[in-house]
């Protein structure tokens, strides 16, 4: 399908958006297909954000290990039980990593699967990519899963939506809109990410409202562009009924920037290539797990640590049966929570996602720190900041300033680097936009060494 891209990439607009729409039906017509209407009848969202079923996980848990035992070739060498007493009883089982994935290849999935599966291929912020299979069955679940999302966020059923997202719309240097075109099998405004600042916000605003958007979706940071520019220029002439963002993660001061310049509710969404949607964010800012999924937070040596500890994150897909991810490591760290969020929610959550595994500054001791959130708390006056280290013991901010930016606001930065990381060089500079990685994704922190 490359040509195909490269036909799209030098078409003009409408050749484009005629193209996309002929896409969207192909795909519609995958993500319907299989179970996927059965899925989306029996799906109770609420049910699964409140609460997670334990006694159901257990089947699915024990089903899926006789499963991988039996018939996926990695598993028939490397599993030496084939069921558990109770979901929190994995230490017995292996770890799966992406170096495993790449070494594994197609040992990883059933050679004759039931339904098929698909193949898919994630870039890597470290230059590292990854081919991998899903299993096509619980793609069809996870698109019953998110289109009962986006109802819940909503309030609605097929509800028209706004996405913002790295599909290339118009040429980065363009300068006038359309920015966006209608994707109609889906009944969505698609926009573009890569024209969105102060100048132009006023224009997505206005093709949002005369689109009649009910709900948006895709890369949160680009809502938050268009949140922050609203916001300064008291233009509340939109707001919608919710926005479910995917791809990078917004801190809750940027969320809530989000939701006060639309007027909604906003659920962020974790997830992985490789096994999907695993926990939606509630309003307290925690991400409730979901009952396909199981997480663990386990330390450099492996081992689980307690609730409440910051670690690696290690998930199981319950469902995916001819493609299993068990204790899967895909390279994110958090803090786990068994129960008691305030929203009301009942289910296990993630309380914080504290980043990626490679996600470190090195201090001029030769230190590694992560949680680089820190760093930035309580600066004012800037939209949002990118850590460039180049070298161990200095950093390079990025930073786009808001109209108010004073640089002696910065001494605040200082003092949180002295607080986590002790003494550093700090240099910094004004950008009107951050470095993204080739996915289109803003990177908060780059370490080149
Ligand atoms: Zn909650």
């Amino acid at each position: 399908m490359s040509w195909m891209k490269t036909v799209y990439k030098r078409a003009p607009y409408r050749v484009r958006q005629l193209m996309a729409n002929l896409e969207a039906i192909r795909r519609k017509r995958i993500r319907h297909g299989g179970e996927y209407y059965r899925h989306y009848q029996e799906m109770d969202i609420e049910k699964m954000l409140e609460e997670n079923q334990r006694e159901k996980q257990l089947e699915w848990l024990n089903r899926l290990l006789k499963h991988s035992g039996e018939i996926i070739p990695h598993y028939q060498d490397v599993l030496s039980i084939d069921e558990v007493a109770c979901v929190g009883e994995l230490a017995a089982i292996p770890f799966l990593t992406k170096d495993m994935i790449r070494e594994e290849g197609i040992r990883m999935v059933n050679p004759q699967p039931q339904k098929g599966l698909w193949k898919g291929w994630t870039g890597g912020t470290t230059g590292s990519s990854l081919v991998f299979h899903r299993d096509k069955q619980t793609m069809h679940y996870e698109y019953a899963l998110y289109d009962r999302l986006y109802e819940f966020a909503a309030g609605v059923r097929g509800g028209k939506v706004a996405r913002l997202s790295n599909v290339p719309i118009a040429a980065p240097d363009v300068n006038h809109p359309p920015y966006w075109f209608v994707i109609y099998p889906f009944r969505q405004l698609q926009c573009s990410i890569d024209h969105v600042d102060g100048n132009t916000y006023g224009d997505y605003l206005k093709a949002m409202l005369d689109y009649g958007a009910e709900l948006g979706t895709g890369y949160g940071f680009s809502w938050y562009l268009l949140a922050e520019s609203m916001l300064a220029h008291h233009d509340r002439r939109l707001s919608l009924r919710g926005i479910v963002t995917d791809s990078e993660g917004l801190t809750d001061e940027q969320r809530i920037v989000v939701e006060e310049a639309f007027s909604c509710p906003v659920y962020q969404t974790y997830g992985t290539s490789e096994v999907g949607l695993v926990a939606v964010q509630c309003k307290e800012g925690h991400y409730h797990i979901l009952d396909r999924c199981l997480v663990e937070v386990i330390d450099a040596e492996g081992n689980l640590l307690p609730e409440g500890e910051e670690g690696e994150l290690a998930i199981t897909d319950l469902l995916s049966m001819d493609a299993p991810y068990i204790r899967y490591r895909p390279g994110d760290r958090g803090i786990l929570r068994n129960s008691g969020c305030a929203c009301g929610w009942q289910s296990t959550y993630i309380e914080e996602l504290t980043g990626r595994v490679e996600d470190y500054l090195v201090t001029a001791l030769g230190r590694k720190v992560r949680r680089i959130g820190r760093l930035t708390k309580g600066v004012k006056g800037i939209i949002a900041m990118q850590i460039v280290q180049d070298v161990p013991g200095e950093i390079h901010v990025r930073l786009i300033p808001k109209d108010d930016f004073q640089p002696v606001f910065m001494d605040k930065m200082r003092q949180n680097c002295r607080e986590f990381l002790g003494e550093m060089t700090i240099t910094w500079e004004e950008v009107s936009e951050l470095e993204r990685a080739p996915s289109g994704k803003v990177r908060y922190l780059i370490r080149r060494f």
